[in-house]
């Protein structure tokens, strides 16, 4: 998923429609609410206009008290309706964040893991959550204030023309000579603020480079350069901040003087009016009031067009991640495995890319049959392909050439569900999650009772050391809870390997020497866990080599020797020469 270079388009917020469609109710609630609410900010100009003509203009003071309490009656209902609508939007705006948010989740864990190998998982991270909390603002406040300030404009230009035609002809033609300066001087302020935090961070950063390397710096006396390189980068950023500073100065000055200076205008074209009898005061001060208004929605709308493009950024960047699709697909009508399963695996002449690296075979021409209850140690040099091969038998690929059968079937023709069902993997850095020893045992098999989860972890040699934690059991495992050694955390998973119970069991032993007393233990659980089961260890361990039926010998992607430990240290080959070097325990 490389960055969209263009900019964003707003049609990228159509994204959001099924998920807003959910709530059709709500949203014309909180629609009617904004219209309602709008058409009273509204009407208080005419209050306004009611209020200084009656009350005022003609002293009376039940005129003024009926004036008084009308307003009061269009503020409460004002208050009412703004209530509902903003309830409402950020009601909608949380929905549909968890709405998007869990959509995201399920897409982005049914994608393969090859989508892991070019996406980084902190771009995805933040695509679940920056991008998705700009698209809840946007449905949380920023789309109805916009709206709503659209209707509030269209509906002040309307009374504007409505109270005065003349005073609205003269607003119109003398609005753009106010506006238009002031938007093009604030947009070069943008600009100017932007250019003005990168000199910052130019500053920053070599004062960064200087600290890290000041040992280097100190060392060649190259104090005084720094100094005066670095007051240089300090002269440009003051340099960049005044420009700055002045455009903002010079936007401060041009709203005041325009700004005001149009009102006072209007005022004096007004007053003549008022003093003509053409003009009630009433109507010249509702004037005043929808003119304000026409200026405040007009820039409270283009500060919120900011915020609408970056949205569209957002639900564009989303929108790319739902719509990547997982490399692996489930074949239409798949074939079921044959009941019981004997747990038979080929690899047939299978050549092997990994997407990434389309030039360079992981696995090349590789063949290897395994039988029924057969456990086979995997070894050769780092890169062989030893791990490629769990991954290829997990289906987290599909090769290039050859096929990967379990009991005869290509397991391209399996239901990638199914045949994940059949295989339990115990990978090279157990995971161990948030959560106690029960369910990280039970991951293995959800449904798993507590007597069978406690019989796995005894048959892994897992049982008393999880005892005799402070809550045994029911101990906090995982980031935050108790450390555990990379042993124990190896019997964890392969207790769960066994609480799964499946036909076929893949090993990933972990490189990292053991203690003496870990590595038996460990020993013993996986004898446990490998008795009954066809079983691929990728093996770093003597001992594990030793209680294999057969031992293949891998390197470049191909087998290169197979055999009994024996037989192959009596070859003097490549096994001879890893036995030497690489078994942790030998
Ligand atoms: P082994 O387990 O025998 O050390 P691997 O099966 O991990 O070897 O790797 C085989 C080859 O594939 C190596 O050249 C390795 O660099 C490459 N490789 C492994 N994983 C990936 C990946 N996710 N993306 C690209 N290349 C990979």
């Amino acid at each position: 998923m490389p960055p969209s270079p263009r900019p964003p388009r707003l049609t990228a917020l159509r994204l959001l429609l099924p998920y807003l469609a959910a709530y059709r109710a709500r949203i014309a609630a909180a629609g009617a609410a904004l219209l309602v609410a709008a058409l009273l900010v509204l009407g208080l100009g005419l209050g306004v206009k009611r209020l200084i003509d009656t009350g005022f203009a003609h002293a009376g003071t039940a005129a003024l008290n009926h004036a008084a309490l009308l307003m009061f009656g269009v503020i409460t209902a004002l208050a009412g309706a703004t209530f509902v609508r903003f309830y409402l939007v950020s009601w909608l705006g949380e929905r549909v964040a968890a709405d998007l948010r869990a959509a995201m989740f399920n897409h982005v864990i049914s994608l393969s893991p090859a989508f892991l190998d070019t996406a980084r998982a902190g771009d995805v991270l933040a695509r679940m959550t920056a991008d998705v909390a700009v698209l809840q603002a946007l449905i949380g406040w920023v789309l109805s204030q916009w709206l709503r300030n659209a209707v509030m404009l269209a509906g002040a230009l309307v009374m504007l023309v409505v109270t005065s035609p003349k005073l609205a002809g003269i607003v119109i033609v003398v609005a753009p000579v106010v506006v238009v300066p002031i938007i093009v001087l604030g947009r070069r302020g943008r600009r100017l603020s932007r250019g003005a935090q990168d000199r910052v961070a130019d500053l920053t950063a070599y004062a960064e480079e200087t600290l890290a390397a000041l040992r280097t710096v100190q060392a060649y006396t190259h104090e005084a350069i720094d100094r005066r390189r670095f007051g240089q980068e300090v002269a440009r950023a003051v340099e960049a901040a005044l420009r700055r500073v002045r455009a903002s100065a010079t936007v401060m000055l041009l709203v005041i003087l325009l700004g005001f200076g149009a009102i006072t205008f209007s005022l004096w074209v007004g007053g003549r009016d008022v003093i003509a009898g053409r003009l009630s005061g009433g109507e010249l001060s509702a004037f005043i009031f929808y003119a304000v208004l026409v200026a405040s929605s007009g820039a409270m709308m283009s500060e919120l067009w900011g915020e609408l493009q970056r949205a569209a950024g957002a639900a564009e960047r989303i929108g790319e991640l739902l719509a990547e699709r997982p490399a692996i697909v489930a074949p239409a009508d798949p074939q079921p495995l044959p009941r019981p399963m004997r747990g038979e695996i080929r690899f047939e002449a299978v050549d092997f890319c990994y997407p990434t690296r389309p030039g360079q075979r992981a696995l090349a021409g590789l063949s290897l049959t395994v039988a029924p209850g057969e456990t086979v140690a995997l070894v050769g040099p780092s890169g062989a392909g030893k791990t490629t091969m769990l991954q290829l038998l997990l289906r987290f690929y599909d090769p290039q050439a050859g096929r990967v059968r379990i009991d005869g079937i290509d397991i391209a023709r399996l239901d990638p569900a199914e045949l994940r069902g059949c295989i339990a993997l115990v990978a090279q850095e157990p995971v161990i999650f948030g959560d106690n020893a029960w369910e990280n045992i039970r991951y293995g098999r959800p449904e798993a009772s507590d007597a069978e989860v406690r019989a796995a972890a005894r048959a892994a040699a897992a049982e008393a050391f999880l005892d005799a934690l402070p809550e045994g059991f029911d101990t906090f495992l995982g980031e935050k809870g108790v450390q555990l050694s990379g042993g124990q955390r190896q019997r964890i998973a392969i207790a769960r390997a066994i609480l799964r119970d499946p036909p076929i069991l893949l090993l990933d032993e972990a490189t990292s020497a053991l203690d003496a007393e870990n590595e038996q233990a460990v020993q013993h659980a996986l004898a446990a866990v490998a008795r009954g089961r066809t079983t691929l260890v990728v093996a770093h361990r003597l001992a594990t080599v030793r209680r294999a039926d057969r031992i293949v010998v891998l390197d470049a992607g191909r087998v290169v020797a197979q055999g009994t430990h024996a037989e192959l240290i009596g070859e003097g080959g490549l096994y001879a020469r890893l036995a030497a070097l690489q078994f942790t325990d030998a």
